[in-house]
């Protein structure tokens, strides 16, 4: 049978330096050689074994790559200071001046930025297309194109790449495919289904403390020590470095990974089933009305759910801001950006996360004023959250006290 990867997770084993039972924290950021032969030799490209600079790699950074290699079924993984860190370092290593990348056009906001604004100084040109239309991906490839980028399930309208035809897409035609599965850790394995690099943003789910930012590449070993090389590679000279002490405290909140996502999804599944009863225009993926539900029911590790992120669209920016400002005064959550946290979070993504598009192209992608995005707590008692959140939407007209919407 296959291995799970929260039975990866659970399989891990350090030893601290004095047999601690978590692996201890490396607090340098230089290494001695005993040998001057062997710092030339290091510098040379045989860095088996050792540690030379805590730029280029570190023991407590390493241990967390292994960490989600395991979680990711990849050759290996490199960390970086954040999500935005990763994804840049894929970015510039794959991409040389004037090539050409397809990309989802429903990414998250810094991603779309630096993809249509950033990578203008190297005229490399980004066609965002709709992810979900694999004839028109296969369509916008050419001989330029150096990768196929989606994130598996999409920020903020938890559109569902089907990774497994994209992934086959990108073989024929021998592109790297590169997914952003920050939404989605453990319920979706992009590399498992064919994705060539795997990036997460850590700061959501998978440290899930919203105390620090960070980021990770898994992938092949040769692509991931291509990123470290001292002399052409994005991480190493781009400097994207995750400090010691944060791996160490990230790789701690891993362990619990598999208990919270299946909670979050749990909870998110819960809500979202009932606001659409009321009447409420709700998208999530366990929703039959939800476009991507077949496909992701086809690609996902069906025991940790549909994930934590649900969008309910209340019709008006002002309905919207009135509601999210009366849930945070009734302590259901924060008026915050990011997910993952162990509180309720939400925001109205396109004043938000997702300004950075142009209000034309949010219309197009089906991205109203009125949406608010939900990261859904691990609240212990979902039904009585339902029960207060419903009560907010009564008192501000969006929904009548009877079970539907006005
Ligand atoms: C937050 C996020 C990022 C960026 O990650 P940072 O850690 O903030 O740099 C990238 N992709 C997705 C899907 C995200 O949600």
């Amino acid at each position: 049978m296959n291995h799970k990867a929260s039975d990866n997770l659970q399989d891990l084993q350090y030893f601290g330096e004095f047999g601690g039972v978590n692996p201890s924290v490396s607090d340098s950021s230089t290494y001695t050689f005993l040998s001057a032969k062997k710092m030339f030799d290091t510098f040379e490209g045989n860095t088996e074994g050792c540690y030379l600079y805590t730029r280029h790699s570190s023991p407590s950074n390493l241990y967390l790559g292994e960490a989600l290699s395991a979680l990711e079924g990849t050759e290996t993984a490199n960390v970086t200071a954040s999500g935005m860190g990763a994804i840049t370092a894929v970015i510039m290593q794959l991409c040389d001046a004037e090539d050409h990348i397809i990309s989802s056009r429903t990414i998250y906001g810094g991603t779309y930025a630096f993809m249509k604004n950033f990578l203008k100084k190297f005229n490399v040109e980004t066609s965002f297309v709709d992810i979900t239309k694999i004839e028109a991906v296969e369509k916008a490839i050419t001989p330029k194109t150096k990768m196929i980028y989606c994130e598996s399930v999409s920020n903020p309208l938890l559109e569902v790449a089907d990774i497994k035809a994209l992934a086959t897409l990108a073989k024929k035609h021998d592109i790297p495919l590169v997914v952003d599965n920050t939404f989605s850790p453990l319920s979706i394995s992009p590399a498992k289904l064919g994705a060539d690099i795997v990036i997460h943003s850590l700061t959501k789910f998978i440290n899930g403390t919203s105390d620090c930012v960070a980021g990770v590449v898994c992938g092949s070993t040769a692509f991931c020590l291509g990123l470290k090389d001292v002399n052409h590679g994005a991480g190493m000279l781009l400097g994207s470095t995750l400090d010691s002490l944060r791996a160490a405290s990230i790789l701690k909140n891993m362990r619990t990974l598999h208990i919270r996502m299946k909670k979050h999804s749990e909870n998110a599944h819960y809500l979202a089933w009932n606001f659409e009863k009321d009447g409420l225009r709700v998208v999530y993926p366990s929703l039959k009305s939800h476009s991507g539900h077949e496909v992701i029911k086809g690609l996902m590790n069906h025991e940790y759910g549909f994930g934590g992120l649900m969008t309910i669209d209340v019709g008006s920016l002002e309905k919207a801001n009135a509601l999210m400002e009366l849930m945070q005064k009734k302590k259901l959550g924060y008026l915050a950006v990011s997910l993952g946290f162990y509180k309720t979070l939400f925001s109205a993504p396109g004043t938000s996360t997702s300004s950075e598009i142009p209000i034309e192209e949010q219309k197009e992608m089906g991205l109203s004023n009125g949406l608010i995005r939900f990261s859904i707590g691990l609240d212990h008692d979902i039904h009585r959250t339902y029960g207060m959140m419903r009560d907010c939407m009564v008192q501000l007209n969006i929904l009548n006290a009877k079970t539907s919407m006005v």
